[in-house]
């Protein structure tokens, strides 16, 4: 039987979501068992995200350049796209930047007020994405199949929304254990 075809990716977050993915211990041989990884952050070093993937798990927001499009090729590619923790289902975090009113603000104060001395705002294009005016929650760009609260979510709850997914059932999301925030 063909194994499940199965992402992570990495957007605008701190990639403790992905960490706690990584607690998933002992079941991750369960997972690696059932699924295919064919392209994530961790454990894979596949640099273009591939056609026909079952399920994928997107962590963070939406915030620069690159992570619009790869969002955008995700939900092309992808049968079931789980939108994993609160940067990626509020915005969370990297909305703080959104009350500076567009990113040459955010620039300027990091770069240049707060630089010692000879401070710059970096400019190397198709290096260094642009940033988005705002940053927002990636529901905001694409549909998602399934929202996975938590910052980051715990390992159980992972489990018990990623398990069911791979026998083909829709996890019952219900209740302080599965949605709460934070
Ligand atoms: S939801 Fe929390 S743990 Fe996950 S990427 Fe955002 S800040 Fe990090």
């Amino acid at each position: 039987m063909d194994k499940i075809r199965f992402a992570t990716v990495w957007l605008a977050g701190c990639s403790g979501c992905h960490m706690s993915f990584l607690d998933l211990d002992e079941l991750l041989f369960d997972l690696a068992d059932a699924v295919e990884v064919v392209y994530s952050p961790v454990g894979s070093d596949i640099k273009t995200y591939p056609e026909n993937v079952d399920i994928c798990l997107v962590e963070g927001a939406v915030a620069n350049e690159e992570n619009l499009e790869l969002a955008l090729k995700v939900r092309r590619n992808t049968k079931f796209v789980v939108s994993f923790g609160d940067c990626a289902v509020l915005g969370n975090v990297p909305t703080l930047r959104n009350v500076l009113h567009g990113p040459d603000p955010v620039l300027r104060r990091c770069y240049v007020e707060l630089s010692d001395y000879g401070g710059q705002i970096p400019n190397a294009p198709g290096i260094v994405p642009k940033l988005l005016d705002k940053v927002q929650p990636l529901h905001y760009y694409i549909d998602v199949d399934l929202y996975l609260p938590g910052c980051p979510p715990s390992a159980d709850r992972i489990r018990d929304a990623i398990f069911p997914l791979l026998r083909g059932e829709k996890p019952v999301m219900e209740g302080r254990e599965m949605l709460k925030f934070g």
